[in-house]
């Protein structure tokens, strides 16, 4: 876990950083990237980074990671690979189907990134356990497919003040949002009053690809402290190349971290 202070420091100011443990080869293309560079690199080396559920948007959101060389993955879900899931969830494949998918997901990433510290958990993410899985990462990613599950994983970053990317997807349609606690807004003012579902959500695999990976992009952009969609709500419209972002605020009645807040409006 990297501190509060250098998560949100400029990447370039971590020069006197020892570079030895970097491995110039494998990550030789985003060394020539002046936004990360040997400092950056290290930054996400020392990084802890959670991914709630191991679905579609997990997927791609914890490969982008890891291959990205994030020191440390907490991968957590409560649910075994079904044949319904292959469409999308590419972590896994037909040798995979019945196996607990926290496991699989820990085998897979680690044939990508054996460096890197993978803590698998076959839990269920609700208000009793999220405060505890999430107590010592630096950022959540938040790939959960149930609103129960997501204000739990909300309430605890709240609690903590760690940084939670949210992602969400539908059909050709996905969303992206960088939910930075102390300027607002949570995921509860975004979503006042949840959607409701009935049945499985329709979902172009490809889709949920693209904001997983989208969600891994913004994660590693928070960890150098530079998010892209701070207060934004990234839409996206496969069906149409429709991208655009809304401005998002906090709610002053929000029930989360609302009241009595001081910079909320
Ligand atoms: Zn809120």
């Amino acid at each position: 876990m990297i501190s509060r202070q250098n998560l949100a420091a400029d990447t370039h100011s971590a020069s006197t950083i020892d570079m030895k443990t970097i491995d110039p080869n494998r990550y030789e293309r985003q060394l020539a990237m002046p936004e990360i560079g040997e400092a950056g690199q290290h930054t996400l080396e020392a990084a802890s980074v959670a991914i709630c559920g191991l679905g579609g948007l997990g997927s791609a959101a914890s490969l982008y990671l890891a291959a990205a060389g994030v020191g440390r993955l907490v991968l957590i879900d409560h649910g075994a690979v079904e044949l319904s899931n292959l469409n999308r969830q590419v972590l896994y494949g037909d040798d995979d189907l019945g196996a607990r998918k926290a496991a699989r997901a820990k085998e897979r990433l680690a044939r990508l990134a054996p460096s890197a510290q993978l803590d698998a958990h076959d839990a269920v993410i609700d208000l009793a356990s999220a405060s505890t899985l999430l107590a010592d990462v630096d950022v959540v990613v938040d790939a959960m497919d149930n609103f129960e599950g997501r204000h739990a994983v909300n309430a605890a970053c709240v609690a903590h003040q760690t940084p939670l990317v949210h992602g969400a997807c539908a059909g050709f349609e996905g969303r992206v949002a960088s939910l930075l606690f102390e300027q607002g807004p949570c995921l509860s003012c975004l979503y006042a009053d949840p959607p409701t579902q009935d049945g499985p959500t329709p979902i172009l695999g490809a889709t949920a690809g693209l904001v997983g990976a989208a969600q891994a992009g913004e994660a590693i952009r928070v960890l150098l402290g530079v998010p892209a969609l701070a207060q934004r709500l990234l839409l996206v419209d496969t069906a149409r190349w429709d991208v655009r972002t809304l401005i998002v605020k906090r709610r002053m009645d929000c029930p989360v971290c609302g009241v009595g807040s001081a910079d909320g409006e």
